[in-house]
């Protein structure tokens, strides 16, 4: 990948954190709304509220902060999840130390079930367990707190009710939580998997038609972006002589191993940065990103060679495969298409004068 495709990709990615952080906040939103209802009820005081609401807007600029310079770039988890869904954690169980009735603390409890949700986007099973035994230990923590402090705003008959009924949404919680993510993981690997099948040839292994095109117009998109005057992506493209008569003779499965070889061999041979692919049949491109002419003529030539030099087990000593090549090199503002066009011709004049030789489109 280049350094510039690195930082689109980085771009898109910051992001789509910024805007799971903007859901998170949306979700935040029903728990500021319950302690709103807690205030205007009278049932907690307004000064736990105000340092609820700062404590929770400093995490959250603080996350959004890391994500808008980069710095959670260096952090294992880049995406900050177990930390965004931990973090409110404490403030909230500081609040509901304040509040006087158990009933209107389990509502608030309720809250940090959806926070936890945002867990299934990336947690594994395990990641999710320790966020729900997070919260639960916290929660244990306020009873502690409350036992201690405040016994008379508490009733352990309902209190040993909420915690199991709350332990047991969590595990629930945290296994199904932990399922989405798998299956997420799951499908992007299944995605990529296919999306290789779909790029690649799958007799030679070589990256296909369909692949040379999208590269062929990555190439074109980087020499357009780069000076007119540096305009160098070279084409070559690739026809093995007489194949139709190799298939003829020696049998279609000795043909089928010979393209094998060929593809292999030259494929050993790429310099990087080079990418060789079956445009189809018996026909092959090269494309030489970064390279005259003159370049490409010398890369040309000494694939050239390598072929003419095989042997192949196939066929009896001293038969000789051979290709064929037209180079061309793109034009400014011209179709990618017509820079192929040209190469073809080049490569049926290559055919036109003997076959086993190179054709430069000058
Ligand atoms: P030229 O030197 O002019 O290119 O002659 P040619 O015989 O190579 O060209 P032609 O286009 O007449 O024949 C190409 C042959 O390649 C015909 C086709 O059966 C064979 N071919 C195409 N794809 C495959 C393949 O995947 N395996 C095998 N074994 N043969 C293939
Ligand atoms: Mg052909
Ligand atoms: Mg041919």
């Amino acid at each position: 990948m280049s350094q510039q495709e690195t930082v689109d990709s980085t771009t898109k990615i910051q992001h789509l954190r910024l805007q799971r952080m903007t859901w998170g906040l949306g979700a935040q939103f029903s728990t500021w709304l319950v302690i709103g209802g807690l205030y205007l009820f009278g049932m907690v005081p307004g000064m736990p509220v105000a340092i609820y609401f700062c404590l929770v807007s400093s995490i959250n600029i603080g996350f959004a902060l890391l994500i808008k310079t980069n710095l959670n770039m260096r952090f294992k988890d880049p995406s900050m999840t177990a930390a965004q869904i931990v973090a409110p954690i404490w403030p909230a169980v500081y609040l509901m130390f304040f509040v006087a009735d158990p009933q209107a603390r389990t509502a608030f409890l309720l809250t940090a079930i959806s926070g936890m949700m945002f867990g299934s986007f990336v947690l594994t099973r395990r990641g999710m367990l320790s966020v729900g035994a997070f919260i639960l230990t916290s929660y244990l923590a306020l009873l502690a707190a409350l036992h201690q402090f405040a016994p008379e705003r508490m009733d352990w008959r309902i209190e040993i009710i909420i915690v199991f009924t709350y332990a047991s949404v969590l595990l629930t919680v945290a296994y199904l939580g932990s399922y989405i993510s798998s299956i997420r993981n799951k499908l992007r690997d299944k995605n990529t998997q296919l999306a290789e099948l779909a790029a690649r040839d799958p007799l030679t292994q070589l990256p296909n038609r369909r692949s040379l095109m999208d590269q062929l117009s990555q190439e074109v998109a980087r020499v357009e972006r780069r000076s007119a005057d540096d305009h160098e992506l070279c084409v070559s493209m690739l026809d093995v002589d007489h194949f139709k008569r190799i298939n003829d003779t020696w049998g279609h499965d000795a043909g089928d191993a010979i393209l094998c070889r060929i593809s292999n061999e030259l494929r050993n041979i790429m310099r990087q940065g080079d990418f060789l692919g079956r445009f189809g049949g018996e026909e092959f491109i090269v494309i030489l990103p970064e390279s005259t002419l003159d370049a490409a003529q010398r890369t040309a030539e000494r694939i050239r060679e390598c072929v003419a030099n095989l042997r192949f087990p196939e066929l009896p000593d001293g038969e000789q495969v051979t290709v064929s090549q037209g180079v061309a090199i793109y034009q400014a503002d011209e179709r990618i298409e017509t820079t192929l066009k040209r190469a073809d011709e080049a490569l049926y004049i290559a055919k036109e004068n003997g076959r086993n030789r190179i054709v430069v489109d000058q």
